[in-house]
């Protein structure tokens, strides 16, 4: 547990599922502030602020796009008319679509990129100007993925997108160090969320997945929710710039395992 946490606001943007759903119950449970942005989730966020609730925390929805400017500075001034701050952004949001590249769709291309980078981008355009204007010694946390690293065919939108939240992550960490904002990314391997719900449901492309991972495990969000409270604590008030990979051992070159390079 991260006694630093107790009372911060921290808002998550696509909190109602997966990964946003874990970090939100985590930083419930660590006694923070929390605000759910969802998408089209209405019945299984009330879920989550119930279970957050129940635990003994603090929790607020806000329905939002966050390819819309309008939608995020309508999110963020939620989440300070309800909790009167804003300490911790996670620009969490995201999708996929798989499409061989020669057939990708400028359309799908332009949605992918809005949703993951565009999106990400003015989450933490608007978080950072309300810390700078409020002194805020805030903590930004962008979720990118291995695919920010590891090349991935059909996915050419997605590994562009995260690739870009990389360079993003570490632009804006070295923009605002001096103001005491921190801007880090988390990078997962392959967890097992409603993004992944249909791969994983067809034991051939399961084990596909396995393969690439040394650890030997799908990864649980609840692995994640680890990575960005500890991000966001004061146990990590020296860190910025940093992807932190959590991904079972996916980014270590997985096929020179021993016995295989
Ligand atoms: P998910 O599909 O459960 O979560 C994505 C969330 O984003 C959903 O709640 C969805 O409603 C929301 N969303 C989509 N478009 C939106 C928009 N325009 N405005 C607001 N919200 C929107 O999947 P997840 O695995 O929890 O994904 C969360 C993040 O983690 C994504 O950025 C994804 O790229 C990243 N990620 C996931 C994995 C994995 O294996 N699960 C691996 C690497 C990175």
């Amino acid at each position: 547990m991260y006694p630093s946490l107790e009372g911060k606001v921290v808002l998550i943007t696509g909190g109602a599922t997966g990964l946003g759903k874990a970090m939100a119950e985590r930083f419930g449970a660590e006694k923070a502030k929390v605000v759910i942005n969802y998408f089209n989730e209405e019945q299984e966020v009330q879920g989550i602020i119930e279970t957050i609730e129940k635990a003994g925390g603090i929790a607020s929805a806000i329905q939002g796009d966050v390819t819309k400017e309008e939608d995020i500075k309508g999110i963020i001034a939620h989440t300070i008319k309800t909790f009167d701050s804003l300490d911790v952004m996670i620009n969490n949001a995201g999708i996929e679509n798989e499409v061989p590249s020669e057939e990708l769709t400028l359309e799908d291309w332009n949605k992918v990129i809005s949703t993951n980078l565009t999106g990400q981008f003015l989450g933490c355009r608007e978080a950072i100007d309300y810390m700078l204007e409020n002194k805020i010694k805030g903590s930004i946390i962008n979720m990118s993925s291995v695919h920010q690293e590891i090349p991935w065919p059909h996915f050419v939108h997605y590994a562009a997108s995260k690739g870009g939240v990389k360079l993003m992550t570490e632009t804006l960490a070295l923009e605002f160090a001096p103001h005491g904002i921190r801007v880090n990314c988390i990078a997962p391997g392959a967890i097992d969320t409603p993004i992944n719900a249909e791969k994983f449901s067809d034991p051939e492309l399961k084990k596909g997945v396995l393969e690439l991972i040394p650890m030997g495990y799908i990864g649980k969000p609840e692995e994640i929710a680890a990575c960005a409270v500890w991000l966001a604590s004061k146990e990590a008030s020296y860190v910025t710039g940093l992807t932190l990979y959590a991904d079972g051992g996916m980014t270590q070159y997985p096929g020179f395992q021993a016995g295989k390079g």
